[in-house]
């Protein structure tokens, strides 16, 4: 197991999210498997990569 590895279990996010949804909405935490400009949820435009906004 890797540096890389270990960063993701701490952090708590799942790998297989990450792969097949890499895209979150800010506002209503939907993931998507593209990046919207727009979420067709909540509407909200805050649409991020999620690896920018895991913390
Ligand atoms: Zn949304």
């Amino acid at each position: 197991m890797g540096v890389i590895d270990r960063a993701k279990a701490v952090s708590g996010f799942s790998e297989t999210q990450e792969e097949t949804r890499p895209y979150v909405c800010l506002a209503c935490e939907t993931t998507f498997e593209i990046q919207h400009h727009r979420c067709p949820v909540c509407g909200s435009f805050d649409v991020r990569c999620a690896k920018w906004v895991q913390d």
